[in-house]
């Protein structure tokens, strides 16, 4: 465990060097070069850490030889950047796109005439490169690693790169056909993309950052907790509920479709399904025709059933 963390740490800082490097604007020319270099390191770690997240015998180049103490001690062959792609796809059955796998192909072969021929290369060319294949890895790692946004490293790393024209219009060529889909979307609280985090599927289309952990800096984002009382700030989301399904007080009541979504327990339905006691403002869900499940619709308004008996 603790290696696997030492391997993502170092491949995370390889990727630190490189962009140091695509910013430096005194000798970039040839620090563009070593940008090259220490991205296609930096990726080959992030894969090894990866494969070590399902099994450290995977990044042995003979798995028939791994020994637990070799690989302790850092004596044994280790993977390529080919092999490791190909187990972990077909051993860790993780989809990587053709169009990343391209990339990766392309930054290696660079890498390769620049390490062993030293031909001129065009800078332009060698950025956009790079660019590429960033747009790639850094969603990866998204997806692949939970909680990298406790590395420093990486969070670093992405508030740089989700603040620069180049790598956010190259990001954009990827998910083009993704951000057409009808799902409710909300800017993201992590990239800061406009209308980019599917609040149905739960993740980003632009970082690939996911899961409640999300919703819930969503939530405290937009939400105005604190201040006026149940008051959700968020575009046409504005009233902020508590949900009959969890009783966290997150359910967001669109004030111009037929939705009602939880951003605690995920759940989302039509408005008429949510009932609240017109007495004591408990929160119900409509099961059967005026019937709620802890209560009834009398006269058009809702009452609890604590509030319906009581003598008052
Ligand atoms: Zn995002
Ligand atoms: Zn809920
Ligand atoms: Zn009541």
């Amino acid at each position: 465990m603790e290696l696997q963390l030492n391997v993502l740490e170092n491949g995370l800082d390889f990727i630190n060097k490189c962009l140091y490097e695509l910013g430096d604007s005194i000798d970039h020319t040839s620090s563009i070069k070593y940008a090259v270099l220490h991205l296609n390191a930096g990726i080959e770690l992030i894969f090894k850490a990866r494969l070590t997240r399902d099994h450290w015998a995977f990044v042995f180049e003979d798995l028939n030889k791994a020994k637990y103490d070799n690989y302790i001690e850092g004596d044994f062959k280790s993977i390529n950047l080919d092999t490791a792609l190909y187990r972990l796809q077909h051993i860790c059955n993780i989809s990587i796109s053709e169009r990343f796998i391209r990339s990766i192909e392309r930054l290696k072969k660079t890498r390769n005439r620049i390490e062993h021929f030293h031909i001129k290369e065009n800078q332009y060319q060698l950025e956009s490169i790079i660019y590429e294949t960033l747009s790639y890895i850094i969603p990866f790692m998204n997806k692949e690693f939970p909680n990298i946004y406790s590395f420093r490293s990486f969070y670093q790393i992405s508030s740089l790169l989700h603040k620069q024209e180049k790598y956010i219009s190259e990001r954009y060529k990827r998910i083009k056909n993704e951000l057409t889909s009808n799902n409710f979307k909300v800017d993201c609280p992590q990239c800061n993309q406009d209308n980019t985090f599917d609040v149905d599927e739960e993740i980003c289309i632009f970082c690939n950052y996911s899961g409640n952990v999300a919703l819930n800096e969503f939530v405290k984002k937009y939400a105005d907790l604190e201040g006026k009382e149940g008051t959700f700030t968020y575009k046409q989301y504005d009233i902020l509920k508590f949900c009959p399904y969890c009783n966290e007080e997150k359910l967001i009541i669109s004030s111009t479709e037929d939705l009602c979504k939880c951003l605690s327990c995920n759940e989302a339905f039509s408005k008429e399904k949510f009932l609240e006691c017109e007495n004591c403002k408990q929160v119900d869900i409509l099961i059967g025709e005026d019937l709620g499940e802890n209560g009834e619709v009398i006269h058009s308004g809702y009452y609890c059933y604590k509030c319906l008996f009581s003598d008052e």
